[in-house]
């Protein structure tokens, strides 16, 4: 979207070419330093004929030079059709002399440009893309925004919404890195491409810059140099070391991955069970204490997971939510992240359907599964809240029992998931009772009845993290046997 004020420059830009403009000062114009083939030729000829830029006495462009902040003053404002001349200023560093005063203090009065905030204006300093961006999307008023981002311009940098504009409105691309380079000082060559853009539609439609090829993926070295641990709910592997490269699969959320390589962009070469290849490491957390095994303590284990409940038999309630919906989705979570650390999952149920507690044990026993794992969400008056994870000493599993629920446990407490601990208990229940060819526990998530525990369980990152607990749980128990 393109303001009131840029169809107020059109128009006045028009009337200017039409009744001054002979075709010899249409075409008078060129540089000896941007040859036809400048990645930014046209752009600078279509300003340069628009007598918005011109190049230095010795004839030449200088397209890799940088751009001072009264020199973008005076080509914006003359893209602008501001009055310009010579203006008494707010700026200390700007006196009525200067050749850009007028400019500067038509704009600032606009709110287009401003200063440093101490007084003075930086007339000589550098202007950087990310006070480009600002500058034309103040000017110009662009308004629509989309999802598009790059990764050195954070949600919470105060230019993100001027850069995703301009991105939008492709007027900027970024590098083909994937980044913005947001505190580099904008080129000459770079300044006209986006200031031809912002005023003349048709250039929008090229492509912003080559994309290189994609560099071949680096083998990866013997040892793995370190661990990390997935930060992100989904993060994206790709073939090489930039956004611009393909994906080839998705890590969940707590995913634990090794990492070879770790690049100066900021990306890392890794290795999960699954997946090989390129993440940013803006979304690996290292330093974490796996005590696992590094040779994968999951890998080629049954695990039975059991979601609590089902149909007629919805469980506790509250809050709008029902136990054997909540139950199901976490299992469902769960599952993935034994898959992705190489189980193979047993589900007693996948979908809103009801088994008698003799079928869910029989299932398991059918499976010949390692662990049985039964997912629940307690309720009692309102005001009970926390986490607790159930065995049975009723059986002759018993001791491992204990040990797999106290794994559980322990991971739910130190997974950030702000419960109360209400520990390790012995419980009656039949799906662990009678379970007695396998080791088998039965979590109680929290209380659905509870407004905190509510709030939490009715969050689908806080079910993830939870369904991740417990899949750590269980391979911590696999690695301590
Ligand atoms: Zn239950």
């Amino acid at each position: 979207m393109i303001g009131k004020k840029n169809v107020v420059a059109w128009l006045m830009m028009l009337m200017t070419v039409l009744c001054f403009s002979s075709p010899a000062s249409v075409s008078a114009a060129s540089f000896p330093d941007v040859s036809k083939s400048h990645r930014a030729y046209d752009e600078v000829m279509y300003l340069a004929n628009k007598k918005i830029l011109s190049g230095y006495t010795d004839g030449t462009f200088k397209p890799g030079s940088y751009v001072t902040r009264s020199e973008a003053a005076s080509m914006i404002g003359r893209a602008l059709q501001l009055k310009g001349g010579y203006r008494q200023t707010e700026y200390r560093d700007v006196p009525k002399g200067h050749y850009a005063s007028g400019y500067i203090q038509d704009m600032s009065s606009d709110n287009i440009l401003s200063g440093y905030g101490n007084g003075y204006f930086g007339v000589s300093d550098k202007l950087t893309r990310e006070q480009m961006a600002s500058i034309l999307s103040r000017a110009w008023s662009f308004k629509e925004t989309s999802n598009l981002s790059f990764t050195d311009v954070p949600k919470s940098s105060p230019t993100y919404v001027p850069i995703n504009k301009l991105a939008t409105a492709g007027i900027v691309g970024g590098y083909p890195n994937g980044k913005f380079g947001p505190k580099d000082y904008i080129m000459r060559a770079d300044f006209a491409l986006m200031l031809a853009r912002v005023l003349n539609p048709e250039f929008r439609s090229k492509p912003a810059e080559p994309k290189p090829e994609p560099p071949p993926p680096l083998p990866p070295t013997s040892t793995p140099i370190a661990q990390a641990q997935v930060t992100a709910d989904f993060l994206n592997v790709r073939t090489g070391p930039d956004a611009n490269n393909s994906a080839i699969g998705m890590l969940r959320y707590g995913t634990t991955v090794d990492v070879y390589t770790k690049l100066s962009n900021g990306w890392a070469y890794i290795k999960s069970s699954s997946l090989t290849g390129y993440v940013h490491g803006g979304y690996l957390k290292y330093g974490f204490s796996d005590t696992s095994n590094p040779s994968n303590p999951l890998s080629g284990k049954i695990i039975v997971v059991d979601a609590g409940h089902g149909d007629h038999d919805p469980g506790a309630s509250g809050y709008g939510m029902k136990e054997k919906d909540l139950t199901l989705i976490v299992s469902k979570h769960l599952r993935d992240y034994l898959e992705d650390a190489g189980a193979t999952v047993v589900m007693t149920r996948e979908t809103d359907i009801f088994h008698e507690l003799e079928e869910r044990v029989s299932i398991a026993k059918k499976a010949k599964g390692d662990v049985f794992v039964s997912v629940h969400i307690n309720s009692f008056n309102g005001k009970a809240h926390g986490t607790e994870t159930y065995y049975s000493s009723d059986n002759a599993m018993s001791e491992e029992n204990k040990k797999l629920a106290t794994f559980i446990q322990k991971r739910m407490m130190s997974s950030d998931l702000d419960m109360e601990d209400r520990g390790v208990k012995k419980g009656p229940f039949y799906v662990i009772k009678y379970q007695k060819n396998m080791p088998s526990t039965l979590v109680e998530l929290g209380f659905i009845d509870h407004k905190d525990d509510a709030l939490r369980l009715a969050s689908d990152t806080w079910r993830k993290k939870a369904a991740n607990a417990i899949h750590l749980g269980i391979k911590d128990y696999f690695s301590n046997k």
